[in-house]
C-alpha cells in the first residue's frame, strides 16, 4: 500500500501543509512526486487539485480516515520533482506558502492546445481514386469529386484550404477518412514569437581577457568541475561574447542552458545576437508573449527541442532535463528579486538550482551587487575580470557638474551651462545625445502654490502624479501608481479654491519640453513608462534612435541598459542625486550602478564619448567613483558603511509587513510578533551570536495603499538561518491569534527597496 503527501492547490496559510491520501492501484504508475492529482478535501468533500510532494508506505493517521486519490488531473502539467524540491527551498528561504512557491516554479499551469497543421492525403492509388471519382460523379457527390480531383492532382492539401477555399464540408472529409480513402496528417506547430534569423558564422575573435575568462569556465567544465563565476567587466567589455562562447562549450557537452536577462534589456538586439549564434535551438520568454506562445516555449524546452532559454527571472524555471549552465546577465539588477510572494531572489535560487542539477552559474555585471562581489572576495564565487572595452573604444571622459554653482550663477534651468554647450556641439557635428533622468511621469506631484496642499490619492498615502495625454492641458489626468485611481486634473485647489495649482519637480516630459524649447530644430525621442505602454513601442523608439532618426533620446532607467549606439558621444545625467535621496540602504549602490551604466552608453563607436553628471552632491562617493568607473573604490566605501550599520551583505534583514484595515491592529500584531521573536531567539541562540536586532514596529514609508494600512518591523541578524527559522515561527504565532485573522503578513528577506 502506498500513500502520498499532497499539497492542496489553495493559496492560504491555513492549508500550507501536506495531507495524506491513499494511491489507488490503477494510479500507482502515475503517482510520482510532482504529479497533480484530484482529491476530495475537507468535511464538505470539495473536489480540488493538489500536488504530490512525498510518498510513503506508512499511514500517518488512522488508516480508515485516509481517503483515496480520485484521479489524475487532465491537462495538468506534471512538474518535475526537482521543481517541487526547489519550490520547497524557495518557501523555506523566502517565505510565503508552499502553494505560492509551486505557482512560481510552475512556469505554465495549464496546457494549451497546441497549434496544429493538418494536411490531407490520398490513401489509395491513382486508379482506385479514379474509380471512386467516377462513382461519385454518377451520384452527384460534387464536394467529394472536387476534393478527390484536387487531391489526385496535388497529392497533399492543407485541410484549411480544403474546407475553406474548396468549400468541402467537414463531414465529407470525415467520411472519406473512415472509408480509408484519404487520411489526415497532423503536425504540431510551435507558436514562435518574433522572426527567425538564420545562423551566421561570423564572430569576433575574443581578446585576451575574454579568452581567459572563457577558458577558466570551460576548462573547469570539461574537467567536470562546476562553479559559480562572477564576470566583472566594464560596460562594453564584451561580456555577452564570453557568455556565447561558454554556452557553446556547454552545448557541446550535450547540456542545456538558461540565460537570465533583465526584462528591460530583452530587446531585438540581444535576441538577434543569440539567434545568430544558436539558430533554432534558442527560445525566448518575455512578459509580452501570449499565453499560447509562452506555453509553446515551455513545451519546446520540455520536449528537448531547444537547448537555450533566454528570459527574465521566471525563465529560471524552464523545465530542462539536461540543465548544465545558468547565465545571469546584469546580475545586480533589482528585477531579479520578485516583488510578489514568494519574494525570491533569482540569483540565490539559481545557485540552489545549479547545486541540485550539477550545473555552473555564470554571473556578469559591470557593477556587481555587493553581495556577489563580497562572495567572490570570500572565495565562494570565482572572480573574472574584463577591464577594457572590447572594440578598443576608450572609456568616456566623465565630468561632474556642480548644480549648486549653477544656482549661484542664477541658472535655474535643468541644464547646466556646460551641458547646454555640449549638446549644441553634438547637434552641430550630427552626433547623438542621450539625456537621462531617474524618474517617470511629467512631475513628482501636484500642489497648490497658494496654500501648499498636495493632491493625494484618497485611498493611499501617496501624492498623485500628473500625466499628459496630449499637447492640450485639458488632456491632463492625475494618477495613483499604487491603486490605479485617476481623476482629471482639477481647475482649482480642492482646499482653498485657488487656480494656481501646478506640477512640481521634473520628469522626462518636462525635460522633453525644455529641450525642444532650447533646441527647436533637434529631433527628440522620449522613452519612459508612458511612451512604452504599447507592445512594440519600446523596440520602435530604440530602432528609430539607432537608425539616427533622432538626435536626442531622453529617458529613464530604461535607456541605460545594454544598448549599443555607436553615434552617441554625449550622455547627460540631469540629476544624479534623485536616486540618492531615497530612504533605502541600497540607494548609494543604485546610484552608482545607474551612473556607471549610463556613462557606459557614451562613446561606443569610433568617436570619443563624453559624460556629464549634474548633481548637488558632487563629492558623494557614489558619484565620484561612478565617474571614474571605479568599482573597487565604491565597493570599499559602501562596504564600510554596510558593516557599520549591519546591512546586507554584512548581515541579513527580514522585513515583516503587516497589511490590514486598522492601523492599531497592525501595530498590536507586530508588537506581539516582535516580542515573540525576541523570546524565541533567546531560546535558539543563547549567546546571541546571530546578533538579532529588532527595528520597529513603525508605519511603512507607504503607510496606506488601497485603503489598507501598512506597518512594518525589521529583524536584522548576521545569520540568515535564524531569520528563516524566525519567519516560519512568526507565521505560526500569527496564525494562532484569531483576532489577527484578517491581517495579511508579508515577509521579505533582504528587501531590495523601501516599503
Ligand atoms: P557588454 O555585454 O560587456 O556590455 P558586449 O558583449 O555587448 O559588451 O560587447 C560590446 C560590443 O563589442 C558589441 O558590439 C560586441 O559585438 C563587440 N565585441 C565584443 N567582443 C569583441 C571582440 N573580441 N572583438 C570585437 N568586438 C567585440
Ligand atoms: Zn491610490
Ligand atoms: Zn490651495
Amino acid at each position: 500500500m502506498l500513500y502520498a503527501d499532497v499539497i492542496v492547490d489553495i493559496s492560504h496559510e491555513n492549508l500550507d501543509r501536506t495531507y495524506q491520501y491513499r494511491i489507488p492501484e490503477h494510479l500507482e504508475a502515475e503517482a510520482v512526486i510532482g504529479s497533480p492529482v484530484c482529491i476530495s478535501f475537507g468535511n464538505r468533500h470539495r473536489n480540488i487539485t493538489g500536488y504530490i510532494v512525498g510518498l510513503s508506505e506508512t499511514p500517518k493517521i488512522e488508516e480508515s480516515r485516509i481517503k483515496d486519490i480520485e484521479g489524475r488531473v487532465e491537462k495538468g502539467v506534471v512538474i518535475e520533482s526537482r521543481m517541487i524540491v526547489l519550490a520547497h527551498w524557495i518557501k523555506e528561504n523566502f517565505g510565503g506558502t508552499m502553494n505560492d512557491s509551486l505557482r512560481t516554479v510552475l512556469s505554465v499551469k495549464k496546457s494549451i492546445k497546441p497549434l496544429e497543421k493538418k494536411t490531407l492525403r490520398l490513401s489509395v492509388d491513382n486508379s482506385t481514386a479514379e474509380e471512386i471519382i467516377a462513382e461519385a460523379e454518377r451520384k452527384h457527390h460534387v464536394a467529394k469529386v472536387r476534393l478527390l480531383k484536387e487531391l489526385k492532382e496535388r497529392k497533399v492539401l492543407n485541410r484549411e484550404y480544403a474546407t475553406g477555399m474548396l468549400h468541402i464540408p467537414a463531414q465529407t472529409i470525415q467520411k472519406l477518412e473512415q472509408q480509408k480513402i484519404i487520411s489526415t496528417i497532423v503536425e504540431e506547430l510551435y507558436r514562435t514569437p518574433g522572426q527567425s534569423i538564420s545562423k551566421c558564422k561570423e564572430r569576433p575573435l575574443l581578446n585576451e581577457e575574454q579568452q581567459f575568462a572563457c577558458d577558466t569556465v570551460c576548462m573547469d567544465y570539461r574537467a567536470g568541475k562546476r562553479g559559480i563565476y562572477l564576470l566583472h567587466g566594464v560596460t562594453g567589455s564584451g561580456k555577452t561574447e564570453v557568455y556565447l562562447c561558454v554556452i557553446e562549450e556547454v552545448l557541446k557537452e550535450n547540456k542545456q542552458v538558461i540565460v537570465l536577462i533583465p526584462e528591460i534589456a530583452l530587446t531585438y538586439q540581444t535576441v538577434r545576437r543569440f539567434e545568430e549564434r544558436f539558430g533554432e535551438r534558442v527560445a525566448f520568454l518575455h512578459s509580452r508573449l501570449s499565453q499560447g506562445e509562452r506555453y509553446d516555449q515551455y513545451r519546446k524546452a520540455k520536449e528537448g527541442k531547444i537547448d537555450i532559454m533566454i528570459g527574465p527571472r521566471s525563465a529560471l524555471f524552464t523545465p530542462f532535463e539536461r540543465l548544465g549552465l545558468i547565465v545571469i546577465d546584469e546580475e545586480h539588477e533589482r528585477s531579479y528579486k520578485s516583488e510578489t510572494v514568494p519574494k525570491y531572489h533569482a540569483r540565490e535560487t539559481a545557485v540552489e538550482l545549479a547545486k541540485m542539477t550539477n550545473s555552473s552559474v555564470l554571473l556578469g555585471s559591470a557593477t556587481p551587487s555587493l553581495e556577489s562581489y563580497q562572495a567572490a572576495l570570500e572565495g565562494k564565487y570565482k572572480l573574472l575580470h574584463l577591464t577594457k572595452r572590447a572594440k578598443n573604444a576608450r572609456l568616456p571622459e566623465v565630468r561632474i557638474v556642480d548644480l549648486k554653482e549653477e544656482l549661484k550663477a542664477k541658472n535655474r534651468s535643468m541644464f547646466s551651462r556646460k551641458l547646454l554647450a555640449a549638446i549644441e556641439a553634438r547637434l552641430e557635428k550630427k552626433e547623438q545625445v542621450m539625456l537621462f533622468l531617474n524618474r517617470r511621469g511629467y512631475s513628482g506631484f501636484v500642489s497648490c502654490r497658494s496654500c501648499g496642499t498636495a493632491l493625494m490619492c484618497p485611498h493611499c498615502a501617496v501624492s498623485l502624479t500628473l500625466h499628459t495625454h496630449g499637447i492640450q492641458k485639458e488632456e491632463q489626468t492625475l494618477h495613483c501608481h499604487y491603486c490605479g485611481y485617476s481623476v482629471p486634473m482639477p481647475k482649482e485647489c480642492p482646499s482653498c479654491g485657488s487656480p494656481y495649482i501646478a506640477a512640481f519637480g521634473t520628469g522626462t516630459q518636462k525635460v522633453e519640453e525644455a529641450v525642444k524649447k532650447q533646441f527647436p530644430s533637434a529631433r527628440v525621442l522620449r522613452m519612459d513608462a508612458d511612451t512604452t505602454k504599447e507592445k512594440e513601442s519600446y523596440e520602435r523608439i530604440l530602432s528609430q534612435f539607432a537608425n539616427e532618426k533622432a538626435d536626442i533620446l531622453i529617458g529613464t532607467q530604461m535607456i541605460v541598459k545594454g544598448h549599443d549606439f555607436p553615434k552617441v558621444t554625449l550622455v547627460g545625467i540631469l540629476a544624479a542625486d534623485l536616486s540618492l535621496n531615497v530612504s533605502d540602504y541600497r540607494s548609494a549602490e543604485r546610484t552608482f550602478q545607474l551612473l556607471a551604466q549610463a556613462a557606459g552608453r557614451a562613446g561606443r563607436g569610433e568617436h570619443a564619448g563624453e559624460v556629464l553628471i549634474q548633481t548637488y552632491q558632487p563629492e558623494h562617493y557614489s558619484i565620484v567613483t561612478a565617474a571614474k568607473e571605479d568599482y573597487r573604490g565604491f565597493f570599499r566605501q559602501e562596504m564600510a558603511y554596510r558593516e557599520l550599520l549591519n546591512y546586507p551583505p554584512k548581515a541579513h534583514i527580514l522585513a515583516v509587513l503587516c497589511i490590514g484595515k486598522k492601523e492599531e491592529e497592525n501595530e498590536e500584531c507586530l508588537s506581539l510578533l516582535a516580542g515573540k521573536a525576541k523570546e524565541r531567539v533567546i531560546n535558539i541562540d543563547r549567546q546571541n551570536t546571530g546578533k538579532l536586532s529588532v527595528i520597529g514596529p513603525a508605519p511603512a514609508g507607504l503607510s496606506k495603499a488601497n485603503d489598507l494600512y501598512r506597518n512594518l518591523v525589521y529583524f536584522k541578524s548576521v545569520s540568515y538561518g535564524i531569520l528563516t527559522e524566525l519567519a516560519s515561527y512568526l507565521e505560526e504565532c500569527k496564525e494562532k491569534e484569531e483576532r489577527f485573522k484578517r491581517i495579511v503578513l508579508q515577509l521579505d528577506f533582504d528587501p531590495m527597496g523601501s516599503y
